[in-house]
């Protein structure tokens, strides 16, 4: 039997991954742990500590010591980002209803009661949607176009794929579990396993303290994430643009023969020459690059090294050591 199913039950579970989140968490914990003592159910907060530079491990430690019956503390050997973090909360949590959200406070821990009772009413992925989105305007025009693209390339239909506020029933989280998958994007993944999903609008806020943890490159290389893990669609689409290209070259081959017999050789254009080759390049290394990220993806999924290390897992009366 697997550790997870001997494992005595609770009614919700809330996962919060913390990466150098030391300025936050104090405002979390004030506004968190009320809400959960308000829910009325049995409940636990796992917080993974996602190998932090600064202060978060003592402050979470110090919230365990606390409430050692209510907080558990998962401490990782290194940073194996959100979505792993969240993954190994998935992998702890006892709960019936499990809930993520961040450490930042952009989502309000007001909203659990709201996502505990969808679940309540038979769905069994609960999907938010940030109203009056709080984030740079450049985040926000990058968001829509990346929504927009993810459901036409994977099928899927989801409003809102950044937000992490969200709440998912036992049944999803034991098929996310069994998945296994390395490089993955969790509400996709739960899309996809859902039968009777729902999305609520729920408020965002300015992260008040501490910067975001995603920099340009690290959003794009989530993105990637999300289109390979749930489509070949790139790869689909590298393959027409081939044939495409190929196609208007062979006609333009047979027009410059014809132009040739006709009009005679041709030795202007250099330039436009060159534009067309360069630009004929630049598709080639990024298709060349699109077929990297999957196989990339694949090796990292064969080589089977664990997805994330765990230093310390800390829960009932540990916190003190
Ligand atoms: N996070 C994490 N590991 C990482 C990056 C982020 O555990 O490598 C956590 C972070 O501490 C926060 C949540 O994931 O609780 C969302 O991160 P952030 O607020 O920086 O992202 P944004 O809101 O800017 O998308
Ligand atoms: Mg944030």
């Amino acid at each position: 039997m697997s550790p997870e199913l001997s494992r005595p039950r609770l009614e919700v579970t809330i996962i919060i991954p913390a990466f150098n989140e030391a300025e936050s968490l104090p405002g979390l914990f004030k506004r968190l742990f009320p809400v959960l003592e308000g829910l009325g159910r049995s409940c636990e907060a796992i917080f993974i500590n996602d190998g932090s530079r600064d202060a978060t491990l003592p402050l979470l430690l110090r919230a365990q010591k606390r409430y050692p019956g209510l907080v558990k503390v998962v401490d990782f050997n290194g940073n194996f980002g959100q979505h792993m973090a969240i993954l190994a909360g998935f992998d702890l949590a006892r709960g019936d209803v499990v809930i993520t959200l961040d450490a930042d406070l952009q989502n309000p821990p007001e909203e659990i009661p709201r996502i505990v009772e969808c679940i309540d009413r038979g769905h069994d992925v609960v999907g938010t949607i940030r109203r009056n989105r709080r984030d740079s305007w450049f985040r926000r025009a990058a968001s829509r176009v990346v929504n927009r693209l993810t459901n036409r390339i994977t099928g899927l239909s989801l409003h809102d794929y950044g937000c992490m506020l969200r709440g998912y029933r036992r049944d999803v989280i034991d098929i996310i579990n069994e998945s296994a998958e390395t490089t993955t994007f969790i509400p996709a993944l739960a899309q996809k396993f859902a039968l009777n999903p729902v999305e609520i609008d729920v408020e965002h806020s300015e992260r008040e303290r501490g910067i975001s943890k995603y920099s340009l490159f690290r959003l794009i290389r989530l993105n990637f994430d999300l289109m390979t893990g749930f489509s070949l669609a790139p790869l689909q689409a590298v393959t027409m643009m081939g044939l495409l290209i190929s196609l208007l070259s062979f006609f333009f081959a047979v027009f410059m023969f014809a132009r040739r017999l006709i009009v005679g050789p041709e030795a202007e254009g250099m330039f436009t020459l060159t534009a067309i080759l360069f630009l004929l390049m630049g598709v080639t290394i990024s298709c060349i690059g699109i077929e990297g990220e999957y196989v990339g993806r694949i090796y990292q999924e064969v080589r089977g090294r664990p997805r994330y290390v765990i230093r310390r897992i800390y829960e009932k009366g540990d916190g003190e050591k």
